[in-house]
C-alpha cells in the first residue's frame, strides 16, 4: 500500500460502520462485559481485557500503517515493550541499545537484575560492539532509531540481516518517528514498538502503546500474553487515540517543514554550537535518513555556546514553546534533557553520552513557522 492509500484508510478508519444508528464516527463500547448469545455460544465480545471493539479498530490501523499482521494495543509504551519480552525464556538473550529510552534501559536492567532475561546493552552504530554482541547469539535484537536526544540514526535493514543470521528477532521502537516516516517491517523487523503517547494519539493527553507483529502467529501469542497479564489499553484511550490518529500524516507534513525551517535558522545563528537533525545535509545521518526513512521527522535538539546558564535562560524565557517533557503532539515542546528526560543517569554516563548541560530538545508542533522561528529568534539575543 502506497503512503497515499494508507492516509486515505487511515482517515475513514471505521468511519461509518455503526448499524444501530448510522453514526459517522465510531461509538465508543465502555461496558467490561458482553452477554452471551445462548447457554455455551459467546459472541464475538465477551469480557473487556481480553476483547474491545474500540481497542481492535485501534490496534488494526496501527497495524495497517505498520504493514503488520496485527497490533496489541497497550496501556502504555512501557507496556508494549514488556510485552514482547514475553515472547523469551529467562536465558535468552537480549541485545538493546545503550542509548535506548531511559525507561527501556530501567525495565531491561531490572529485568535482568531478577533473573527473568539477559541483556546486553551496545552501540549498534559501533560495528567491533555489535559484532561481538551477535556472536553471542541473542535471541532478540532491539532498535530504537533516531535515538533521544541526539537523533543518532542505525541501520535497520544491516541489523536485521546480521540478526537473520544468528536466528534472533528484531523489534524497532518506532516512536519518534511514526509509520508516517519509517516503515521497520519492510526493513526486515519482526516486531514493531510504539509508545502512542507520543505522534499516534498526537495531542498530548492519553498514555498508550501499541505492539505490531509481522507475523499473524506472533500477533496471536502477543495477544495472549497481553489478556494474562492484563496489559491492554482501555476502551476510552483507544477511541482517543484513533481519533487523533486520523490526522497523523498532515501532522507530521507541517510539523517536519517547521522543523526543517527551525534547523536552518539554528544551524546558521552564531549562539548555537551544532544542530542534531538528520533532515540537515552536514548531519553525519543524512544519507542513511534518506535511505531508510521518507522524511526527518520533527525531533530536533541543539547545544548553545553559553552552557547550563544559558540553557536556563533559554528555557525559561522562550515563548511559544512549552517546557515540558515527551514529544510528538500538535504543540511545540522544549526540554533539557540534562535536568529533565536523562537526569536520572549519573553525571559521568550522561557526558559519555554527549547529553551536556547546553543541550536542548525540540518536539515541533504544527504551528505557524514564523511564530516558532520569531519565539527562538527573540530568546537567541537574550543569552
Ligand atoms: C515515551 C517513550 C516510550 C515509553 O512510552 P510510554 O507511553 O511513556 O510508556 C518508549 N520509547 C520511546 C522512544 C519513547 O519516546
Amino acid at each position: 500500500m502506497t503512503d497515499k492509500s494508507k492516509q486515505t484508510k487511515l482517515v475513514q478508519a471505521e468511519i461509518g460502520v455503526d448499524k444501530t444508528f448510522g453514526a459517522v464516527s465510531p461509538p465508543l463500547y465502555l461496558s467490561s462485559t458482553y452477554r452471551f448469545e445462548q447457554f455455551d455460544q459467546q459472541g464475538q465480545y465477551d469480557y473487556g481485557r481480553g476483547g474491545n471493539p474500540n481497542r481492535d479498530a485501534l490496534g488494526a490501523a496501527i497495524a495497517d500503517l505498520e504493514g503488520g499482521a496485527g497490533g496489541i494495543v497497550t496501556s502504555s509504551g512501557m507496556a508494549a515493550i514488556d510485552l514482547v519480552t514475553n515472547l523469551f525464556k529467562a536465558d535468552d538473550l537480549i541485545i538493546a541499545p545503550h542509548d535506548c529510552y531511559g525507561g527501556t534501559h530501567r525495565l531491561l536492567t531490572h529485568r535482568a537484575e531478577q533473573g527473568r532475561l539477559r541483556v546486553i546493552f551496545v552501540d549498534q552504530n559501533d560495528p567491533k560492539a555489535l559484532d561481538a554482541a551477535i556472536a553471542q547469539q541473542p535471541k532478540l535484537i532491539m532498535i530504537e532509531t533516531p535515538s533521544n536526544p541526539l537523533m543518532r540514526l542505525v541501520d535497520i535493514a544491516a541489523i536485521c540481516k546480521a540478526a537473520k543470521k544468528v536466528g534472533a528477532q528484531v523489534s524497532v521502537d518506532n516512536t519518534f518517528l511514526s509509520p508516517a516516516r519509517q516503515l521497520p517491517l519492510d526493513l526486515g523487523a519482526d516486531f514493531v514498538i510504539h509508545s502512542t503517547t507520543k505522534y499516534l494519539n498526537g495531542h498530548s493527553d492519553v498514555i498508550g502503546g501499541c505492539l505490531v507483529a509481522k507475523t499473524a502467529e506472533h500477533a496471536e501469542q502477543l495477544a495472549w500474553w497481553a489478556n494474562c497479564t492484563g496489559v491492554t489499553g482501555a476502551p476510552f484511550d483507544s477511541y482517543l487515540t484513533l481519533r487523533g490518529m486520523r490526522t497523523l500524516f498532515a501532522r507530521m507534513d507541517i510539523a517536519e517543514r517547521n522543523t526543517q525551517a527551525i534547523a536552518k535558522f539554528l544551524h546558521k545563528h552564531k549562539a548555537v554550537e551544532a544542530v542534531y537533525y538528520p533532515g540537515l545535509r552536514s548531519d553525519p545521518g543524512h544519507k542513511l535518513m534518506k535511505r531508510q526513512q521518507s522524511g526527518p521527522g520533527a525531533m530536533l535538539s541543539f547545544t548553545l555556546k553559553g552552557g547550563r546558564d544559558a540553557a536556563r535562560v533559554f528555557l525559561e524565557n522562550i515563548e511559544v514553546f512549552q517546557m515540558a517533557e515527551s514529544l510528538g503532539g500538535v504543540e511545540s515542546l522544549i526540554c533539557h534533557p540534562a535536568t529533565m528526560t536523562h537526569r536520572g543517569m549519573a553525571d559521568e554516563a550522561r557526558e559519555i553520552a554527549g547529553i551536556g548541560d547546553n543541550l536542548v530538545r525540540l518536539s515541533v508542533g504544527i504551528e505557524a513557522e514564523d511564530d516558532l522561528i520569531a519565539a527562538l529568534k527573540n530568546i537567541l539575543v537574550q543569552i
